[in-house]
């Protein structure tokens, strides 16, 4: 086990009650192996980006772990695995999706799993909920470019 880590992962839903499965997912991060939750940004709907339906609840949550990345998501898609089962219609979107976005430092590229999360710097539903709870990890210069995408705190 490798001394803690400070990672920020990406919580997003749109399906049943959005709001409690980010709820319950952060409940259940915490609950992960040599993990804690240090914060919680505040939940944010979102208009879905490249799809139609209802709109998202996001938020991003900033940990303390002593996993090793590739445990860490394997964590997360359990997470994900288990609020998937409660689907609404057959083959039915996943109702919760959980994405690594940053491990301390660390640049990672393997073929399940890249850090930082390659796709960040594109959504406004990641980088506003982020820069709430981390200031000093998003620029004025990163904010700007999603600055179009509709997001409103709730
Ligand atoms: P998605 O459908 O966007 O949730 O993508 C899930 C897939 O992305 C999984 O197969 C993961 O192995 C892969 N993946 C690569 N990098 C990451 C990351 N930083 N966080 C979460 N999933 C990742």
């Amino acid at each position: 086990m490798r001394d803690p880590v400070t990672a920020y992962v990406g919580l997003g839903a749109n399906l049943g009650d959005p709001v409690q499965a980010v709820l319950d997912a952060i409940t259940r991060i915490a609950e992960l192996p040599h993990t804690s939750v240090i914060r919680e940004s505040s939940l944010y709907r979102t208009a879905p980006i490249e799809s139609t339906g209802p709109h998202y609840i996001n938020a991003v949550v900033e940990i303390s772990t002593s996993l090793p990345a590739p445990e860490l998501l394997e964590g997360l898609q359990e997470i994900e695995a288990e609020a998937g089962r409660q689907r609404p219609y057959r083959n039915s979107p996943r109702t919760l999706d959980l994405d690594l976005l940053l491990y301390g430092n660390d640049r990672i590229d393997t073929a399940d799993l890249q850090v930082p999360h390659p796709r960040m710097n594109e959504r406004a539903f990641v980088l506003v909920p982020l820069a709430e709870i981390a200031p000093h990890l998003v620029s004025a210069d990163q904010l700007a470019v999603v600055a179009g995408q509709e997001l409103t705190p709730i």
